[in-house]
């Protein structure tokens, strides 16, 4: 059951040599998604392997070319590829008009459907849902309106023992409930609490991708304890008056936010072409937050499934 991020774009405004502009894509029970599609992201998908026809649910922050303008080249290249699956892409509403400017101009004879998903990031809300996790938008603040995106896996059922079905005989039925947190009746009316037939469900894991943005008091909230933070780290600390002005933040602050938070992990990128070395951002952010990290384009990131004893033996009566 992977969790995991792979960044093919790193750079914020302009690319670089080194660094796309930003693009990510989160791999969740062989599902992929892709948030944000910078220029060259398809690109960066082949240097990377990641499988282009894989992704069907494009997530787009904001409006701002370097990290939207990748997703023309995509779907031309979908096109040219035979595409038949439904493309789904989130972003804010003021995509619909580009997008059916596209389709009109360059997408003749497109042998896929597009299934835009508007949104107007003002407030937190669910956008995705399927059987094994949700995508939730939240409002940050930048130039124009940006979202963050928090992805989470659903709560999981309980695990059965397997010395309990052997024990009591359980049939799918009997499983089924048990599972769903209720105790057993025998035959002989005896009940068999719930807690001696199961073992605690596997912690959901998440992930959250919060850039362009300044950072401000509440977003702390919407964030708690996500297990492994993206946050935009535009700027150094000499640099703060900057980030305020274009509605960025600095290393530091992406760090006070991040234990503030109480995040497991911090993923720092977007930085700006001005630093030769972004080593000095890292080491602000360090300073604040150990558990941080500077990111490079083709890094992966795995959050692993918490590891319990799936215990065979059943506790003594
Ligand atoms: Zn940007
Ligand atoms: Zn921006």
């Amino acid at each position: 059951m992977s969790f995991s991020v792979t960044v093919l774009g790193s750079s914020s405004a302009l690319p670089t040599s080194k660094r796309f502009p930003t693009a990510h894509v989160l791999a969740v029970h062989e599902r992929f998604f892709l948030i944000d599609c910078g220029e060259g992201t398809q690109i960066q998908m082949r240097r990377f392997s990641i499988n282009m026809a894989k992704i069907n649910h494009i997530f787009i922050s904001h409006l701002h070319g370097d990290h939207v303008f990748g997703l023309f080249g995509l779907m031309s290249s979908y096109s040219l590829m035979g595409r038949k699956s439904d493309l789904h892409i989130y972003a804010h509403r003021d995509l619909a008009d580009t997008l059916e400017h596209f389709q009109t101009r360059f997408g003749k004879g497109m042998p896929y459907k597009i299934e835009f998903h508007p949104f107007t990031a003002d407030q937190a809300r669910e956008i995705y849902s399927d059987r094994h996790m949700t995508v939730e938008i939240i409002p940050l603040r930048h130039s124009v309106p940006v979202a963050g995106f928090v992805f989470r896996e659903k709560p999981r059922p309980l695990n059965i023992r397997k010395a309990a079905i052997e024990r009591f005989a359980l049939g799918i039925r009997d499983i089924r409930h048990i599972k769903e947190g209720h105790d057993h009746v025998l035959p002989d009316g005896k009940v068999v609490s719930n807690s001696l037939l199961t073992l605690p469900p596997v912690r959901p894991r998440s992930y959250a991708f919060c850039t362009d943005t300044a950072c401000f008091g509440r977003l702390a909230e919407s964030l708690k304890n996500v297990d492994m933070l993206y946050f935009e780290a535009t700027f150094a600390e000499k640099d703060k008056k900057l980030a305020k002005a274009t509605g960025h933040s600095t290393a530091a602050q992406a760090a006070a936010l991040a234990r503030k938070a109480g995040v497991g992990r911090l993923l720092i990128g977007h930085f700006s072409t001005r630093y030769k070395q972004i080593e000095p951002l890292l080491a602000e952010a360090r300073a604040i937050f150990a558990e941080t990290t500077a990111v490079e384009d083709g890094d992966v990131y795995s959050i692993p499934l918490e590891q319990r004893a799936l215990g065979n033996s059943l506790p003594a009566d």
